[in-house]
């Protein structure tokens, strides 16, 4: 089949980018190329820019109870859709189908928690702060809002953002991975599909040239980013220079400490999907296990045993639990770095590298491996490796394990597996990050909370999804009332 031509959707039209510039997308587990991918230019965010600025103004006016009409609309388009959007994140991703339909759940249960913006939107009054005279605080939209997304959660990420900002009354640029486009060209149908009017949502596909239009355009207000810490430091400092509010995830290296009055079989299953599903290509997945005591010989045999179990290939397959990684030159980064574990002292206890599989040999595979004897402050103990690599450390103690958890750069989660209550409140207390696990793997904040990332995870102060997402679209306006009584009309 011949690959699709990706279109930019502006003003309420497909059109086909000015760029002769396009990069292919290719499926990471077959090599196929499904899509071709325009590097749109600076001109074209500029197109999308005023279109959406001129949509700002009718859009805030629409009220929000009618405003949330599109998104029930468009949660149902989804619903209907789920099959054909998870199949292409599988596709263009290479994760399997399972974590493909997750991923559009929780793009879904977005939309829903934004369908309740005339409450969460609402403002706040105080009477007679000075005798007769009353103070209110309303929320407006700030205007223009840019979305930037990575490849790794390509139909779930835009939605984190993008239901808030609309349901608050401002119009939106989505800027996809251009690695993983498809999804959000999909999704993008059915925004279409939800009868949004014109300019009020925009797709621009492109790479770093465009993402550097929207940080310096003058009509853009706010820029939410998803994507790896240096991309996200550079969005942060750029976007604040320019004058824009800006919210900017960034990578991650969680560490899941495991207490030896645990549940073994539990917390080898869930520390198993943490560290290998979606190959390891999950801002939240497990990459340090930190045993404490006696966990240490048990979790060592039983997490080597459960990733042996991992039955890696292409993700429409049925019976394949792993998927590959995204490009054959993440394949050899993530190979050269535990190599380099190895050469600092690690031991692979499971080595997951040259492996193909043999009805896709043009995939990007590896196996899970598993490092034993990570030292603090080498490669494998700091590194975001983003693969299905899984380091072993030990502690001591349970304070030294969380001395080892806020010793890292990042925060952006940290678990704990233990069945003391009191274990658990420590962590919950000590531990630097904001995603907190006690007994979860993956501790992926609902979209009623929002994704609380720390430390060099997060640049910003308003992170996505829920309270934080509305306080985020909206600015403040207070507004000081003064009514004198000799001024009302006698009736
Ligand atoms: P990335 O930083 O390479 O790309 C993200 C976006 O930034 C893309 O849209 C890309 O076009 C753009 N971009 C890339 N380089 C740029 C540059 N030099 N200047 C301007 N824009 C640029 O990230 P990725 O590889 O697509 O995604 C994986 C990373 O995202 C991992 O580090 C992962 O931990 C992180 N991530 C974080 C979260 C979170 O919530 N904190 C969630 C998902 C992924």
């Amino acid at each position: 089949m011949e690959p699709k031509i990706l279109l930019n959707y502006i003003n309420g039209q497909w059109q086909q980018s000015a760029s002769d510039v396009y990069q292919d997308v290719v499926n990471p587990a077959t090599g196929d190329v499904i899509a071709r991918v325009p590097m749109s230019s600076p001109q074209e965010v500029d197109q999308a820019a005023r279109v959406a600025a001129t949509a700002a103004d009718a859009w805030r006016r629409v009220p929000p109870a009618e405003r949330i009409q599109y998104l029930f609309r468009l949660k149902n388009l989804l619903e209907e859709h789920i099959d054909a959007l998870s199949r292409m994140i599988t596709d263009e991703n290479g994760k399997t189908f399972a974590e493909a339909k997750g991923e559009m759940r929780r793009a879904i249960e977005n939309v829903e928690v934004a369908c309740g913006i005339p409450i969460l939107m609402q403002g706040t009054i105080s009477e007679d702060i000075a005798p007769g005279i009353d103070e209110l605080m309303i929320r407006q939209p700030v205007g223009v809002a840019a979305i930037i997304a990575p490849f790794n959660f390509p139909g779930m990420i835009p939605f984190w953002f993008l239901p808030y900002a609309v349901a608050t009354g401002n119009t939106v640029i989505v800027k996809p991975s251009e690695r993983c486009p498809v999804t959000m060209h999909m999704a993008a149908e059915l925004l279409e599909a939800a009868g949004f009017p014109p300019g009020v949502i925009n797709i621009v596909n492109g790479g770093a040239d465009c993402v550097n239009a929207i940080l310096d355009h003058p009509m853009i207000q706010a820029v939410s980013f998803v994507g790896s810490t240096p991309v996200a430091r550079h969005i942060y400092a750029r976007g604040s220079a320019s004058g824009k509010r800006v919210q900017a995830q960034g990578g991650a290296k969680n560490p899941v400490v495991i207490l030896p009055d645990a549940d073994l079989d539990m917390t080898t299953r869930i520390v198993a999907d943490s560290a290998f599903g979606n190959a390891g290509q999950r801002c939240l997945a497990a990459s340090l296990a930190i045993t404490v005591g006696k966990a240490r010989e048990l979790f060592t045999e039983a997490i080597t045993e459960a990733a042996k179990q991992r039955v890696v290939g292409y993700g429409l397959d049925e019976a394949v639990t792993m998927g590959p990684v995204i490009t054959p030159q993440s394949k050899t980064r993530i190979e050269g770095l535990i190599q380099t574990a190895l050469d600092e002292g690690a031991k692979a206890i499971l080595d997951g590298r040259n492996t193909t599989i043999s009805r896709y040999q043009r995939g990007n595979f590896l196996r899970p491996t598993i490092l034993q004897d990570v030292r603090p402050g080498s490669t494998a103990a700091c590194t975001e490796i983003f693969g299905p690599v899984l380091g072993l450390m030990h502690a001591d103690t349970v304070d030294e394990a969380i001395a080892l958890v806020n010793s890292g750069e990042y925060g952006n989660m940290a678990c704990l597996f233990t069945s003391s209550g009191s274990a658990a409140r420590k962590f919950r207390y000590e531990a630097q990050a904001g995603n907190i696990g006690i007994n979860i793997g993956v501790a992926a904040p609902m979209a009623f909370f929002p994704f609380s990332g720390w430390k060099a995870s997060f640049f910003g102060t308003l992170h996505g999804q829920s309270h934080h997402a509305v306080e985020f679209f909206t600015q403040t306006k207070v507004v000081i009332e003064r009514w004198p009584k000799e001024w009302s009309r006698q009736f």
